[in-house]
């Protein structure tokens, strides 16, 4: 079940994000998805749907949305990236020589959160 494994990264990246940002809910993650990462995104998504049960992930939307020449930038991360996959690619953050990722792996592209405000911190004079 290497489709369950990849959930469970995806479940924690995801927790821990929510953590830094103080959210209450996830409402949308998006994954990029390697086109020979021999996974099934039927499968990934069923996986994730189970284990957020009684996580910060219950019911958020899953999208996965395939891709073959994401560029992966050293510093700032991967990208989606639909252009010629045997053109040299820049970093569109910072403009440095970006590398192709691995069309085997899989990253999260965006995570929707829900933020509640937080009155006690508007109302704070310290
Ligand atoms: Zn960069």
């Amino acid at each position: 079940m290497h489709e369950l494994a990849t959930a469970q990264d995806v479940l924690s990246i995801v927790q821990r994000e929510a953590l830094v940002y103080n959210a209450v809910r996830v409402k949308a993650i998006r994954l990029r998805m390697g086109v020979h990462s021999h996974l099934e995104p039927r499968s990934l998504s069923f996986c994730l749907e189970s284990i957020a049960q009684d996580t910060i992930l219950e019911g958020a939307r899953v999208e996965i949305v395939p891709c073959e020449a994401d560029v992966e930038c050293a510093v700032c991360g991967r990208f989606p990236y639909d252009g010629d996959a045997g053109a040299e690619v820049r970093c569109p953050k910072c403009g440095e020589t970006a590398k192709r990722m691995p069309p085997t792996e899989i990253y999260i592209q965006e995570i929707t959160l829900d933020v509640e405000d937080d009155p006690i911190g508007k109302e704070s004079s310290v």
